[in-house]
């Protein structure tokens, strides 16, 4: 998508940027938290600026998509939530006697489960900085911990976001390890690639945060492959798949980066927009998220909640972004559906165009089909 933004960025300072972007959210909302969900699908469509800001802002996607009359069909169904909790009861069962099995650790008598309990979010990302530093000692002594459910804080866009991974393992050495569960099975020792892809997207969120407090933690490193646990073949037997995630690392570093420059996304915004939903009627909204430009592909639909309404403005825009991005890729400078049908008919576009090329041989090739099955009948 192209739109315009307008006239170009201006430097806010970060507590005029904070109150801006309250004033967007709508001054009674709560920010809506960030999860490593929510950041990893930032990582997944970098070109978005309209899920930036709104992401930036704290605004609740949800609420909005259903205000702007196309709610969402993202999000875990209550079976696959379900499911998901008692996989995951049934890795951690018995001290995470299957998850120390996957792991190679078979005396888990010594493994050390420290207690996270705090009160609040910040009061349990402190509690796990401790917990983390006294197992990198205790890792230095040849030690296994885990925790469980640790709570990370990653500052994103001037503020804290807090993040729950299902587990950390810190082993022998003071290496620290995401442990990723998930009940999607695997089959053969793989899994559906998809998500596979999505849980690797969200455990490097887990891992750059890590990284954060590693750095002020004497003696520690942050592993670059988690843990992937899954359900083996079609029983419920934990099953587990060392994943590379450094590719995704790369891409939500340099992501959360562009998050910072949210304020340059929010300058650029005509005065008066605001996506408050309990202030704003739905035309107000339709004209405050049309405001932001979008960068729609198929993947939207698994992952943010304005997906239905994003889709039905690049369908109605005819963008050959709606086909996905590998069609937009192989469509060169063939921006629109009808720009694509012309070329094919041989009524717009440059014959020596490979693009235009392929699109006038394979209109060919379907008439001719077409005519033969004619011929036939
Ligand atoms: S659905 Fe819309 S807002 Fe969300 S990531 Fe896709 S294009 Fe961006």
């Amino acid at each position: 998508m192209s739109e315009s933004l307008g006239s170009g960025p201006v430097p806010r300072p970060q507590t005029t940027l904070r109150h801006r972007l309250a004033e967007l959210r709508g001054p009674a909302s709560a920010p809506h938290p960030l999860d490593a969900r929510a950041l990893a699908a930032l990582a997944a469509n970098p070109g978005c600026r309209r899920r930036a800001l709104l992401d930036g802002a704290g605004v609740d996607k949800a609420a909005l998509a259903s205000a702007l009359g196309a709610p969402s069909g993202f999000g875990q169904s209550q079976f696959a939530f379900m499911r998901g909790h008692a996989f995951e009861a049934k890795v951690k069962a018995d001290g995470g006697a299957e998850l120390l099995r996957l792991l190679g650790v078979d005396d888990r008598e010594d493994v050390r489960v420290p207690d996270l309990t705090a009160a609040g979010p910040q009061g349990r990302a402190a509690r796990t900085a401790l917990a983390l530093r006294e197992a990198t000692e205790a890792g230095a002594e040849g030690a296994w911990t885990l925790l469980d459910h640790p709570m990370l804080a990653l500052e994103v866009a001037g503020s804290p976001a807090y993040l729950e991974p299902d587990a950390v393992v810190v082993g022998p050495g003071g290496r620290w390890t995401v442990v990723e569960i998930k009940s999607f099975p695997m089959i053969d020792g793989s899994a559906d690639a998809a998500k596979v892809g999505a849980a690797a997207r969200q455990a490097a969120v887990y891992v750059l945060a890590l990284e954060r407090t590693a750095r002020v933690t004497e003696g520690a490193s942050v592993a670059h492959s988690v843990l992937l646990v899954c359900p083996k073949d079609f029983t419920n037997q934990p099953t587990g798949s060392v994943v590379d995630v450094r590719k995704q690392l790369s891409v939500t570093r340099r992501q959360l980066a562009r998050l910072t420059r949210v304020e340059d996304i929010a300058a650029a915004l005509p005065e008066g927009v605001s996506f408050d939903v309990a202030a704003c009627s739905a035309e107000e909204l339709t004209a405050a998220v049309e405001a932001v430009p979008h960068a729609y592909a198929p993947e939207c639909l698994a992952a943010c909640e304005l997906a239905f309404h994003c889709r039905d403005r690049a369908r109605a825009a005819g963008a050959v972004e709606a086909l996905g991005r590998s069609v937009r890729g192989e469509l060169g400078g063939l921006t629109t559906v009808g720009a694509v049908l012309a070329a094919a008919r041989g009524e717009a576009g440059d014959p020596d165009d490979p693009a235009v090329a392929a699109l006038r041989r394979a209109a060919a090739l379907r008439a001719e089909s077409l005519e033969e099955a004619a011929a036939c009948r």
